[in-house]
């Protein structure tokens, strides 16, 4: 599943090509995905300049020239992808559409983005661009981790009353927008906090630390996303995967990367989702 720093990488790897373009045709191959796709969806988005691609959390917003804003969450299995622009030395043909193609936008650059999704849970939307605020998908989140809200007050704020893990608390979107598991998994173990000490029971200064980590590893995940666009994308025209460096994430039983510890990578479970940690480095 895409998290943030993929979002972000695929909006920096859209944004050359979507930004200042119009929408000059627009094909919606199906009713929606895992909700219904907005009325007249077709018809709202031929002719719309592209003023600005953005992203909160894990949704990336297009700013349209007609005063609305396409919503657009990849979910599991969501992909962009970009033909018939030249980037570099590659240059990608459009290709025929496939089975699950679901919306193919021709922007007037030539260029043309599809979104693919074989298991449909991603979601696209159009809304009032001065209303984007008070969105159903939007209005829930908390703040942006490498946004100027997100910062140690803020968290220790949120946290003092939270008897849940951290590892739960920190998963949740309005506690912090946009961080999934396995940052969550890598953020506590750069922090040294054990996934099911309890919230609440944290002192001030361990969750005054876990802000610049989480700034951190999301930083680094977005900085090696951006450095695989200029080779990746353009070898296949696909944006936002690229190759991750985790310290526990998927390694059960692998022997732990802190140098002088003897612990093996751990997995338990948490509200249904996968926990990897190091019970030696984690307290
Ligand atoms: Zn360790």
């Amino acid at each position: 599943m895409p998290e943030l720093p993929e979002v972000e990488t695929v909006r920096r790897g859209l944004s050359p090509v979507m930004e200042g373009a119009q929408i000059v045709r627009a094909d919606i191959r199906r009713e929606g995905l895992r909700w219904p796709f907005p009325d007249r969806m077709a018809d709202r988005l031929t002719g719309a300049r592209v003023q600005r691609l953005g992203r909160r959390s894990k949704y990336l917003l297009a700013d349209l020239d007609t005063g609305e804003t396409l919503i657009t969450h990849l979910g599991m299995s969501g992909r962009l992808l970009i033909s018939g622009h030249p980037l570099g030395k590659f240059h990608h043909d459009h290709p025929a559409p496939e089975k699950h193609d679901h919306v193919v936008l021709d922007m007037g650059n030539g260029a043309r983005v599809t979104f693919n999704d074989p298991r449909r849970f991603g979601a696209m939307d159009l809304c009032e661009t001065s209303g984007l605020e008070g969105h159903k998908l939007i209005r829930v989140l908390g703040p942006e981790p490498l946004g100027n809200a997100f910062d140690e007050r803020y968290l220790v704020d949120a946290l003092k009353h939270r008897n849940s893990p951290i590892k739960t608390a920190l998963l949740d979107q309005g506690i912090i927008a946009g961080l999934g598991n396995i940052y969550v998994c890598e953020v506590l173990f750069r922090a040294g906090i054990h996934p099911a000490r309890k919230a609440s029971r944290l002192s001030s200064a361990r969750i005054s630390r876990l802000v610049p980590v989480i700034r951190d590893v999301l930083g680094e995940a977005i900085e090696s996303g951006g450095s695989s666009l200029n080779d990746y994308r353009q070898a296949d025209g696909e944006l936002g995967y690229f190759q991750h460096n985790f310290r526990v994430y998927g390694r059960e039983g692998q022997p732990c990367v802190t140098q002088g510890c003897a612990g093996k990578i751990r997995r338990i479970t948490q509200s249904g989702r996968s926990t990897f940690y190091c019970a030696q480095c984690q307290r």
